[in-house]
């Protein structure tokens, strides 16, 4: 459970008000090494804010974190430190996520210089091999991210996070902001490294395209909960649950970076007053009775694929 403040700032940001949001509630995520998660839920449903907590930038309220195994606050300083670096977050705006007033090869060597991974005399090659392995050229390393287009900002920041040697990164939407063509270009560099580095994502994105196209496993979230969870094929040729079936419904089968929702009816409620019971059932076309009073535990209902619904654990005959 997560008690995420949230700041809203009111008439001309003078005055801000702490509100308490269960953002992210009851949420289990088992992310294996070299695995490929796609987190997918429409914008308020808790994916940017779990794979925060993820990344460590968020504390959960309670819940545990492990990492191999362990307690994250039982781990050794040493150990400590280095989750710091294991788990790297690319952001959606590379503008907004990069010092406008350091270079870029500043930028790729700030953490590498700050943590001593690698001797100060190699330093400067060691930002050249990142930059070129991010199909950057190095000889642009003295210019500023404002000299950059959108798609070569986002590689120095993966230039960045990759310069730490991480074991895994959390993309909150790295691609959504850029042009499809270059979107393309970026998603298949995302690719490359994870099989040259045996990199795990944890792929957070709204474009269901993107996510069948990369990941091994799919989560999908509503409101602060994961309601399904499975393979990729088996999530796509056979989704289970109604809010899952909706953003699949009519969804024409286009190329990477243009399937998008299919618009649900009905507002998204908001995260501070969740309605009761099944979180979804205001805006579901099989809700009945106890999905108004009773919230739907996430159950194994084929191997390795988790849903939340009680159609699963309802026969038909108490249905309606
Ligand atoms: Fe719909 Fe009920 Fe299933 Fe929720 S539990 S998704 S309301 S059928
Ligand atoms: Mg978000």
């Amino acid at each position: 459970r997560l008690d995420v403040a949230e700041r809203l700032a009111r008439g001309l940001g003078a005055k801000i008000k702490e509100q308490t949001v269960h953002a992210v509630d009851r949420v289990t995520l088992n992310v294996g090494k070299g695995e490929v998660v796609g987190l997918v839920g429409e914008s308020g449903c808790g994916k940017s804010t779990l794979g925060r907590i993820v990344a460590g930038l968020h504390k959960p309220s309670d819940g545990r974190f492990l990492y191999r195994g362990q307690p994250v606050e039982q781990l050794a300083k040493r150990d400590a430190a280095h989750l710091d670096l294991a788990i790297q977050m690319i952001f959606q705006d590379p503008m907004a996520s990069l010092n406008p007033r350091m270079k870029a090869g500043q930028i790729i060597g700030e953490a590498v210089q700050a943590h001593g991974l690698v001797p100060r005399a190699e330093q400067k090659d060691y930002v050249a091999q990142m930059m070129q392995r991010v199909g950057l050229d190095p000889d642009y390393r003295a210019r500023y991210p404002h000299q950059f287009s959108g798609g070569q900002r986002q590689r120095i920041g993966i230039a960045r996070a990759l310069a730490v040697k991480p074991e895994m990164l959390v993309c909150d939407e790295s691609v959504a902001a850029l042009d499809v063509s270059i979107q393309a270009q970026v998603l298949n560099l995302f690719m490359e490294l994870q099989q040259d580095f045996g990199l795990t994502y944890l792929f957070i994105s709204h474009d269901l395209g993107v996510v069948e196209h990369l990941s091994d496993q799919v989560v999908i979230m509503y409101l602060g909960r994961v309601v399904e969870q499975a393979p990729t094929a088996e999530l796509f040729a056979g989704p289970n649950h109604p809010y899952t079936q909706a953003l699949l419904e009519d969804v024409p089968r286009l190329e990477a970076g243009k399937r998008r929702f299919h618009p649900i009816k009905g507002e998204i409620p908001s995260p501070l007053d969740p309605p009761p019971g099944c979180h979804f059932h205001p805006r579901c076309p099989h809700a009945f009775d106890r999905c108004r009073v009773e919230e739907p535990a996430l159950e194994e209902i084929a191997p390795g694929h988790f849903s939340a619904c009680h159609l699963n654990t309802t026969s038909r005959t108490d249905r309606p």
